[in-house]
């Protein structure tokens, strides 16, 4: 294991099927559910988005024989939307249709907001077919009211988070108030009409927030989750479960794990200086 291998252990499992499935086993006997995600972005190469799906076929496979409580989660662009969106449409598809064959779910993750329109557009096509599949909103867009709004009238899942992309000020909110606010503001949208909402978020102010709506619509606790990334804020994560709530972690594993874990380094200024401080350490 390399250096940098030992930091990002922190955020994925490894860089196994077996390291995940393990991890899964322990997070599922904690009381949470799990979406599986194999690490990757932006493939360019048809082969490598083939086989790519291929592994998420092959998971689906796995996550049934071994009967743990996981979905999964995938990113268009490892799945060829760069390549096209028609390519990218075939491609998801088998994987729906596995999902849907074994009774499983697929989570479409949402990328930066050059993606967004199409994905969504992506996501309204799937979703005539199937209905074993949502996506993600992010609340830095100023674009995601609008897009809950179709979204809620469409009964298509959704996660919301804040959003994990550098965006510039035509598409985004930039100041973190703003931010929240849209979050809070998008999560009562879908407490009050979305289908089996998931709030994505380790921020304390916005699981209260979302409590306190969920309470006031007298929404049932089983009637939407929470969802947290692996290895993040794991006392909150069994707070929620000790308190009813569902919970589902995100947990990545595989090769190519340095976006992701670059993209979490950067949330949290702690992350880079305890990286930095362990670097230089003589
Ligand atoms: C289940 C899940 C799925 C997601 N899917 C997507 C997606 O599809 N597309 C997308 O753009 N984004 C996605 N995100 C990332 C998300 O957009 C945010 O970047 C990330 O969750 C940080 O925002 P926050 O809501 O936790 O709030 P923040 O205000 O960023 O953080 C609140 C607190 O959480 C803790 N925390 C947050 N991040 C870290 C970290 N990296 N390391 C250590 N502590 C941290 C800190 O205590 C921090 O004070 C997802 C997040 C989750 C939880």
């Amino acid at each position: 294991m390399s250096f940098l291998t030992f930091f990002a252990r922190r955020f994925i499992t490894g860089e196994t099927v077996e390291s995940a499935i393990e991890a899964v086993k322990k997070l599922n006997a904690s009381g949470m559910s799990v979406t599986l995600d194999i690490l990757g972005e932006n493939v360019t190469n048809q082969e490598k988005a083939t086989r790519t799906a291929d592994n998420y076929i092959n998971l689906l496979q796995v996550i049934t024989k071994t009967k743990i409580d996981s979905n999964i989660s995938i990113k268009l662009t490892q799945m060829g939307l760069d390549i096209s969106d028609d390519f990218c449409y075939e491609n998801v598809n088998r994987i729906l249709e596995k999902a849907a064959s074994l009774g499983n779910f697929v989570r479409i993750d949402m990328e930066g907001s050059d993606y967004t329109e199409r994905t969504l557009n992506l996501v309204y096509r799937w979703h005539e077919k199937f209905e074993n599949m949502g996506t993600v909103i992010q609340s830095y867009l100023y674009r995601s009211e609008k897009d809950i709004e179709e979204l809620n009238k469409r009964q298509i899942k959704v996660r919301l988070c804040k959003g994990a992309y550098k965006e510039p000020k035509t598409v985004a909110f930039q100041s973190k108030d703003d931010v929240n606010d849209n979050f809070v503001k998008l999560a009562k949208m879908l407490l009050k009409n979305g289908n089996y909402p998931a709030i994505a978020s380790h921020d304390e102010a916005m699981i209260k927030a979302s409590i306190e709506t969920a309470n006031q619509l007298g929404r049932d606790k089983s009637s939407f989750e929470f969802q947290m990334l692996y290895g993040i804020n794991r006392s909150a994560q069994r707070e929620l479960v000790r308190q009813g709530y569902k919970m589902r972690v995100y947990t990545p594993f595989g090769t190519h794990w340095l976006p992701y874990y670059l993209r979490r380094l950067r949330e949290r200024k702690e992350n880079i200086s305890f990286l930095v401080r362990h670097l230089f350490k003589d």
